[in-house]
């Protein structure tokens, strides 16, 4: 049987014959427009037998399409109702691809990475919308060594994620991408390109792992305390925001650390570079707090 998965009709098709309807509540809008498949996949340049992580394969266009270059896909969804349909559409690739029946927010990698053998690996997943934020932001923090990411998200969160400061768009996890890799929006992807159609378009994201993080800090751990703080109150300017943030730091402590730090107390957190987050958690370092 061939599997072109690339129109509506054939996924409501083959969704029927398992007698099966997408959820909206799991994000499965599925799809089906070849040409993004193309950009996915090109923007990816996965290698032969390179392990890549997908989450969220759905029907399985795009796990074909990865496992046809040559990689070793590692799928993980959550849905068991696609597992039957899975194993059918991906039967003839072998132990090319891997089925992760499981929660991908969940998934131990370090022990899933080691056990297939992984040196160098990439994630490459149309995201279910609901988890992109934990899942990319959880990903980077966890450490995980991978190469690349190349996601399909919502758009605004592109946007997010590639957000410059001083922007409306530049946040927290703007700032946490851009200090793990360099990130662009690799193709805009009109939500007609999807069945169902979601409410939203999207934007395919391709996340290059830094050798070293953007910013040297002394301590990471409250660089993004400090990030984090300053864009929960980001209307406030950064003393204020920043009240509260570290125990015993009132707001006139923070003037000072900030005004030690060369910087302008007087603006607002979602005005400063990643850069400049880093010279204010390094001052508050050396003053001893
Ligand atoms: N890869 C397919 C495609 O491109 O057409 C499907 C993408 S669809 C946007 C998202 C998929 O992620 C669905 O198959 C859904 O069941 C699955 N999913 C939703 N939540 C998940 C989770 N927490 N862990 C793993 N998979 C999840």
């Amino acid at each position: 049987r061939n599997w072109p998965l690339t129109n509506t009709g054939e996924v409501r098709r083959l969704l029927a014959e398992y007698g099966l309807k997408p959820r909206k509540s799991l994000g499965q809008n599925f799809l089906v427009a070849a040409g993004v498949l193309d950009k996915i996949l090109e923007a990816a340049e996965v290698e032969k037998d390179e392990v890549v992580i997908e989450i969220g394969p759905g029907v399985g266009a795009l796990t074909r399409r990865l496992a046809e270059k040559g990689a070793r896909v590692a799928a993980v969804e959550i849905d068991g109702r696609l597992i039957p349909l899975l194993k059918e559409v991906l039967g003839d690739l072998g132990d090319r691809v891997r089925l992760i029946n499981a929660d991908a927010l969940k998934v131990d990698y370090g022990a899933l990475l080691a056990e297939m053998g992984a040196g160098s690996f990439k994630v490459v997943a149309n995201l279910p919308y609901y988890i992109t934020s934990p899942f990319v932001a959880g990903f980077l923090e966890a450490g995980y060594r991978f190469e690349r990411m190349v996601l399909m998200v919502q758009k605004e969160v592109a946007d997010r994620m590639t957000a410059a400061n001083g922007t409306e768009s530049y946040g927290a996890l703007s700032v946490l991408v851009a200090y793990h890799t360099e990130a662009d929006v690799v193709w805009r992807v009109s939500r007609h390109c999807f069945y169902p159609p979601p409410a939203v378009d999207s934007a395919v994201v391709r996340l290059m792992r830094r050798p070293a993080p953007a910013v040297t800090v002394l301590q990471p751990e409250l660089f993004f305390r400090i990030v984090r703080a300053s864009f929960g109150r980001r209307r406030k300017m950064l003393p204020n925001a920043l009240a509260g943030a570290v125990p015993g730091l009132d707001r006139e402590t923070w003037v000072q650390i900030i005004e030690s730090a060369g910087i302008d107390p007087r603006v607002r957190g979602e005005t400063l570079t990643p850069d400049q987050f880093g010279l204010i958690a390094d001052a508050c370092v050396r003053l001893g707090y």
